[in-house]
């Protein structure tokens, strides 16, 4: 039995509301693998290896651009290493100084060097062992499940996760036909969104957080944050969790008729752009503010004059609860706060609820085209421009 509880029949209504927002914004965004340079000859097997060792560098809190960019610049200088069959004649230490390269100071992959170096060479020694040095073959099998099946446990650092999202980049360069649904990455992005939605039921997996918390590691680091959270509720984020949001969320995409190429990015995006900045989510000097509604409600200038996505958001019908980040990057759990609706005073204008499209239009003012908080793009400042946001009653 999973460990987890869906709410089905919200999990179509926001998958219906994802794939619409996804198939909107897509024009708006890059995606890490987006920015992949390859050259236009190169063949299946070299996308594929290439993906794979990519893939690598997508371990942590989260799906990261910086990691992205730094492998997409390593092929251009030196995609020898990108070649199972080269990788395997090279030492673990040459890897690491390849992969960390002295021309760049900030050094990328510093932060997990040695396991990014490690992975770099097992992986490579299991694709030429077993695989005909070609990443294509480890998807040689009728699903998704039974390709992964063969690989658990043996390939170094990449689990469901990442298999997860080395096989929808694949899919997407149309490399990949025979699968169909594929559990979609479920990283911290996708859990809050399918918790704050109530797409995935979370009274089974909360736990006050204890005390003991305060002899961790992080305690010494913040100790604000510990003192703001003891005795919260509190959900720990293991792999038993994610991987069980990632396979019921694949039934029920493929029951309802949805795609995974849809529905993942979408999570994602969403989460990134949107969520990142409702106000109760928001980071201040580094910090989470966790602001409940009492907090709010007593001092109302604590919104600030920023506009709240949640205001326009074409999912806070559903959205009870905000998860900040803060508690899951430094301690793996994931908090909940309780929503407020900032504005119940204010009516939108221009934006009648039945018609998304508008809607979604006053979404458009928080994305970020690499959804990392770079400069949005001119034509979207020209197109948000068009539509302000609120009037008052
Ligand atoms: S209402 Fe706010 S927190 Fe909830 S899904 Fe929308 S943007 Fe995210």
């Amino acid at each position: 039995m999973s460990i987890v509880e869906f709410d089905e029949e919200r999990a179509e209504i926001i998958f219906d509301l994802l794939t619409y927002f996804w198939r909107m914004a897509r024009p708006f965004i890059k995606l890490p693998q987006d920015r992949m340079i390859l050259p236009t000859n190169a063949s299946p097997r070299e996308i594929a290896n290439y993906l794979y060792f990519l893939a690598i560098v997508q371990r942590g809190g989260v799906i990261s651009d910086t990691p992205s960019d730094r492998i997409h610049e390593l092929y251009a200088k030196r995609p020898d290493i990108f070649d199972p069959v080269e990788v395997v004649k090279l030492t673990r230490e040459e890897i690491r100084a390849i992969l960390n390269s002295e021309d760049d100071p900030k050094r990328p992959l510093a932060y997990k060097i040695d396991e990014f170096s490690e992975a770099w060479l097992k992986n490579a020694e299991l694709l030429v062992a077993e695989f005909g040095a070609n990443a294509l073959n480890l998807v040689d099998a009728p699903d998704f499940l039974s390709a992964y099946d063969r690989v658990r446990g043996r390939l170094y650092g990449i689990r469901m996760k990442i298999f997860s999202l080395f096989v929808i980049w694949l899919q997407e360069r149309e490399l990949l036909s025979r699968f169909q649904t594929v559990p979609p990455p479920i990283d911290f992005h996708a859990l809050r969104l399918l918790m704050s939605t109530g797409v995935v039921k979370t009274a089974g997996l909360e736990d006050s957080i204890p005390e003991r918390i305060r002899l961790t590691k992080a305690a010494e680091e913040y100790p604000m944050l510990i003192d703001t959270l003891v005795g919260r509720p509190g959900i720990r984020v293991n792999e038993r969790l994610t991987d069980a949001v990632a396979i019921g969320c694949m039934k029920l995409i493929e029951e309802f008729g949805y795609t995974h190429l849809d529905i993942n990015p979408g999570m994602w995006t969403f989460s990134r752009n949107m969520c990142s900045k409702a106000k109760q989510n928001a980071v201040s000097r580094r910090h989470s503010l966790l602001l409940d509604p009492e907090v709010l409600r007593t001092e109302p200038g604590l919104w600030g004059k920023a506009k709240d996505p949640c205001e326009v958001c074409i999912m806070a019908e559903h959205c009870d609860r905000v998860f900040p980040s803060e508690p899951y990057y430094r301690l793996g759990l994931l908090v909940p706060i309780v929503r407020l609706n900032r504005s119940e005073g204010l009516r939108l204008i221009y934006y009648p609820r039945e018609d998304l499209s508008v809607r979604f239009r006053s979404l458009v003012r928080f994305l970020t085209r690499n959804g990392n908080g770079k400069h949005a793009a001119s034509k979207k400042e020209a197109l948000t421009e068009q539509y302000s946001l609120f009037i008052d009653p």
